[in-house]
């Protein structure tokens, strides 16, 4: 058997924990890359993984992320993430939350948690009852700021979107421009509300064809199959469901001269970052392009750790800093002929120390 740290997406991690309480039946793992910048902040993914061994590799690769995430978004945190295991049935109890909670509160801050795919506001409230690491928790009022990331997170995607149209096909304007989007959960469902009021066009998946075709029909886009998204002729190919789907075969699918969505982790492999560029399609790096909600919920943490409000106007311009941030990787890739995904990497390896 490999040793652990010989994996390929083992990258100097600074703690990996197995989590198992058996009374409440939770199997989670938690992995902090680095502390650098500040405790390691990240969501908490709870996903059912026919194989045990790919949510090793999704912590493993998406606390990597979330340090580049919070580095290139220019906040004080470090990078970390937690994967709960799910049974097929994708059961969830109280009980099993609070264990979780309790293996938070034991890392004693080095690691601060919140929603990601699978976990809900609700779900961090309950997570809250036994830890002060966590964030993301419910807030009310429109203009209230904090609470769910998602819409955060899709906000900074519409601006990046909007940025990469201009840079690749040099419009300035979103009429007309038809983007595909896969997976209309809390994040590409708020993309495409953003979308459509500016007057895209949209064409929208997921594997819950349901949630596409009500959204389709809501604001006049077209829903497919989640199998055809990827190969849709369009001029923005946006994913907003689960990562890895940038692979020799999918990227040999793409029609789109523009990539730019959500989802973590997007690239399956290094390699696949130039195998985009070769095709001549512009690459928003993810973790650049959807860093709203982390700032979101990191300005609510610290704000309530100091025990002052959150202003909702100093996410909004940390969040408007994603296009101008963006610019600076594709001129930089532009100029030297290097992928967007390498420079941003680099970038954010100098502003974690590494
Ligand atoms: P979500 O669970 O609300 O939505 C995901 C949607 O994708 C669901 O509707 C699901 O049915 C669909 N889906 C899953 N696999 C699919 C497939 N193969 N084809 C089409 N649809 C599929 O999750 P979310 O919060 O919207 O997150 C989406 C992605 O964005 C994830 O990769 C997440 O890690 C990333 N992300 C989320 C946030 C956030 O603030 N929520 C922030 C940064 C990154």
């Amino acid at each position: 058997m490999t040793a652990f740290w010989a994996e390929p997406d083992y990258d100097d991690h600074e703690l990996v924990q197995l989590v198992r309480d058996r009374a409440s039946g939770l199997t989670a793992i938690i992995a902090i890359h680095s502390t650098y910048c500040g405790p390691g902040a990240g969501g908490t993914r709870f996903w059912h993984y026919p194989v045990p061994k790919d949510a090793m590799r999704d912590a493993l690769r998406l606390s990597r992320g979330m340090s580049y995430k919070n580095a290139m978004a220019g906040l004080p945190m470090g990078g970390g993430k937690a994967v709960i295991l799910a049974d097929e049935s994708k059961t969830k109890s109280p009980e099993m939350l609070a264990a979780f909670g309790d293996a938070v509160a034991d890392l004693g801050g080095n690691y601060v948690t919140a929603e990601d795919v699978g976990i809900s506001p609700d779900d961090m409230v309950a997570v809250s009852k036994r830890t002060q690491f966590v964030s993301g928790l419910p807030v009310s009022g429109e203009d209230a700021a904090g609470g769910d990331p998602g819409p955060f997170t899709a906000i900074g995607i519409f601006h990046g979107i909007k940025a990469a149209v201009e840079h690749k096909l040099g419009k300035t304007s979103l009429q007309g421009v038809h983007v595909a989007i896969q997976g209309t959960g809390s994040v590409g469902g708020g993309v495409a509300k953003l979308l459509a009021a500016e007057g895209a066009k949209l064409t929208l998946a997921d594997i819950h064809e349901e949630r596409a075709t009500a959204l389709a029909n809501e604001l006049g886009g077209e829903a497919v199959s989640s199998d055809a998204i990827m190969g849709v002729a369009c001029d923005v190919f946006s994913p907003c469901a689960l990562g890895a789907i940038l692979d020799d075969e999918g990227i040999a699918r793409l029609e789109a001269p523009i990539v730019a969505g959500g989802a973590n982790n997007q690239l399956a492999r290094q390699k696949h970052g130039a195998m985009v560029a070769e095709r001549g399609i512009l690459y928003a790096p993810d973790y650049v392009i959807n860093a709203g909600g982390i700032i979101s919920v990191t300005l609510e943490f610290l704000c309530r750790q100091h025990g002052d409000p959150c202003d909702i106007n100093e996410v909004r311009k940390r969040i408007a800093q994603i296009p101008g941030r963006l610019k600076e990787i594709w001129e930089e890739s532009d100029s030297t002929g290097v992928s967007p995904d390498i420079v941003a990497d680099r970038m954010a390896q100098k502003l974690i120390g590494r």
